[in-house]
C-alpha cells in the first residue's frame, strides 16, 4: 500500500463510518451577517465558556483529569446532549456548528474536548447506523443530566495513523451464535475507556485494505474491550485519551452499525471490483473538517485576545509594550491571520451543508489554516508575555500547548496538504 493510496483509503473508511455526502441540492446564500438564531446561539455558548468553562481551565489541565462536573453542567443547560448538536447541524447555512465550537473552545479546549469528544462517536452512528442503532446507542454516548456519560471513537492504532488501510483489529463472524468477535489494539481513542459507548473500526476483509473496514458499537461493561495506557499529553490534558484493548470481545450481531446485509452487499460490490466511493468519501471529510478548524480557531481567538489586553497594560521603558511596533504588528498579524482562517472555516461550513464541491479542498484548507494560525498565535502571544506567558500562571502558556494537536489529529498538516494538492493540480502527488 503506497502512502498516497493509503491516504485515499482512509478517507474513504473514515467517510464510510460518518455517512454519505449527500447533500441538499441548493442552500441558502453566504452571507457573513449572522442571524438571530446563530447571534443567540453564539452569545449562549459564549456565556457557559466564560462562565463555566474557563473557570476550570486551569485545575483540569492540571488534574489532567476529565472534567465530569463541567461535562454535567453542559448537559444541565443543554449544550452536552444530541438535541444540542442537531440544533447546531440544523441551521442550513453551515455556519452554527463552527461558531459554537469557536466559543466554546475559546473558553479551553480541553474541556471543549471533553465536551464534544463524544460527538466523534455520535457521527459515526448517526452517518452508519440504522434509525434503530441511532435510536438506542446515541442517548447512551450522552446519558442524562444527573448522570452523564462519554462516547468513544477508535479508528487509529498503533500502526495505523495517517494510514487508517493499515488497521489490524480484526472481527470476525460467529454465525451460529450471531455475533462479532473483534480482535486488536486501538490508540489515542478520546474517551476510550471512559466511555459509555466505543464505536470500533475493524476489518472484516484484510485483503480489501479500509473497503473491508466496517464500524461496530462496543456496549457498555462488553468483556474484553479493556482501557490500555491512559497517554500523558503535551496538551488538551482535560480531556482523556487512552489505548484500547479487544481481546475475544464479542458484541451482539446487531452491533454492526448499518447491519450485516448491507455490510455483505457493500463487499460484494468491492469484490466485484465496482467503482469506489472516494469522491464521495473526499467530500464528506472536507465537510467535517471546517468544526475541527473552528476549534482551533477559538484557541487562536483567546490567546489573541489575552495577549492584546496584556500588551496594553504590560509597561517596559515607560510605556505600554504594544506601544513597540514590533508588539503592535505582530498583534495586527495575528488578528489579520486569526480572521483570514474564519472566513476559509466559514466558507468551507457553508460549502459542506449547501451541497458545493470541494473542488479545491476547501474543507482542507480551512482545517490547515486554522491549526497552523492557532499554534503560530499562541506561540506570538506567549512572547508578547514574555516571562509570564511562558509560566503556567498565564493561560497562554496552556493555549500554546492545547494549540498543537490542530496540525495532527484529524489528518496531519502533511495530509492536509497533501490532499490540496493532488485536488488542485489532479497530480497524483505523494
Ligand atoms: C490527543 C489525541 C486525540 C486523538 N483522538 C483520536 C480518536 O478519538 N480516535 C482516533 O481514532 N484517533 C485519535 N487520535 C489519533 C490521530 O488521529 C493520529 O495521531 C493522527 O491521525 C496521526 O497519526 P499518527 O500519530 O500515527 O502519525 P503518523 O501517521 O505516523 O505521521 C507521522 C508524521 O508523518 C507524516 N506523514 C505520514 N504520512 C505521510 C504522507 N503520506 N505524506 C507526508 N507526510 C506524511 C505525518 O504528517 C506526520 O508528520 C488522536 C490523537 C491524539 C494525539
Amino acid at each position: 500500500m503506497t502512502e498516497t493510496s493509503a491516504v485515499a483509503e482512509a478517507e474513504q473508511v473514515l467517510a464510510e463510518v460518518t455517512g454519505s455526502s449527500e447533500a441538499p441540492e441548493s442552500g441558502p446564500k453566504f452571507t457573513l451577517e449572522l442571524n438571530q438564531d446563530q447571534k443567540d446561539i453564539k452569545e449562549w455558548v459564549h456565556g457557559f465558556a466564560e462562565g463555566v468553562v474557563r473557570p476550570a481551565a486551569e485545575e483540569w489541565d492540571e488534574r489532567e483529569e476529565t472534567p465530569w462536573p463541567v461535562i454535567q453542567e453542559a448537559a444541565k443547560i443543554g449544550l452536552y446532549g444530541f438535541e444540542a448538536l442537531g440544533q447546531f447541524w440544523a441551521d442550513d447555512t453551515g455556519l452554527t456548528l463552527p461558531i459554537a465550537n469557536e466559543e466554546l473552545f475559546w473558553g479551553d479546549a480541553g474541556i471543549g474536548m471533553a465536551i464534544m469528544g463524544s460527538s466523534l462517536a455520535v457521527a459515526a452512528i448517526f452517518g452508519q447506523g440504522t434509525p434503530e442503532q441511532m435510536g438506542e446507542w446515541i442517548p447512551q454516548c450522552f446519558g442524562t443530566a444527573a448522570d452523564v456519560k462519554l462516547g468513544a471513537f477508535c479508528a487509529s492504532e498503533p500502526d495505523a495513523g495517517s494510514d487508517v488501510s493499515a488497521i489490524r483489529t480484526t472481527a470476525k463472524y460467529d454465525e451460529a451464535r450471531d455475533e462479532w468477535v473483534i480482535n486488536g489494539q486501538k490508540a489515542w481513542a478520546t474517551n476510550g475507556g471512559i466511555a459509555n459507548v466505543h464505536v470500533v473500526i475493524a476489518s472484516v476483509d484484510r485483503e480489501l485494505g479500509s473497503r473491508g473496514h466496517a464500524a461496530f458499537v462496543i456496549p457498555p461493561g462488553t468483556k474484553g474491550c479493556e482501557q490500555g495506557a491512559k497517554v500523558k499529553k503535551h496538551g488538551l490534558r482535560a480531556s482523556h485519551t487512552a489505548d484500547i484493548h479487544l481481546d475475544d470481545c464479542r458484541v451482539p450481531g446487531s452491533c454492526l452499525l448499518g447491519g450485516k446485509e448491507k455490510l455483505d452487499e457493500r463487499l460484494a460490490r468491492v469484490r466485484e471490483g465496482k467503482k469506489s466511493k472516494s469522491q464521495a468519501a473526499m467530500q464528506t471529510f472536507e465537510a467535517s473538517r471546517p468544526t475541527v478548524g473552528a476549534q482551533a480557531l477559538g484557541i487562536a481567538r483567546a490567546a489573541y485576545e489575552y495577549s492584546l489586553e496584556y500588551a496594553k497594560e504590560r509597561r517596559q521603558f515607560g510605556k505600554a509594550i504594544i506601544e513597540n511596533q514590533s508588539i503592535a504588528f505582530a498583534l495586527a498579524d495575528m488578528k489579520l491571520e486569526i480572521d483570514a482562517a474564519r472566513l476559509l472555516v466559514w466558507r468551507a461550513a457553508w460549502m459542506g451543508r449547501s451541497g458545493q464541491r470541494f473542488e479545491n479542498a476547501e474543507g482542507s484548507m480551512s482545517k490547515l489554516k486554522a491549526g497552523e494560525v492557532a499554534v503560530w498565535a499562541t506561540e506570538r502571544a506567549i512572547q508578547i508575555l514574555g516571562g509570564n506567558g511562558y509560566t503556567r500562571e498565564f493561560p497562554v502558556e496552556r493555549m500554546h500547548r492545547d494549540a498543537k494537536i490542530y496540525t495532527i489529529f484529524e489528518g496531519t498538516s502533511e495530509i492536509q496538504r497533501l490532499v490540496i494538492s493532488r485536488a488542485i493540480s489532479g497530480v497524483h502527488v505523494k
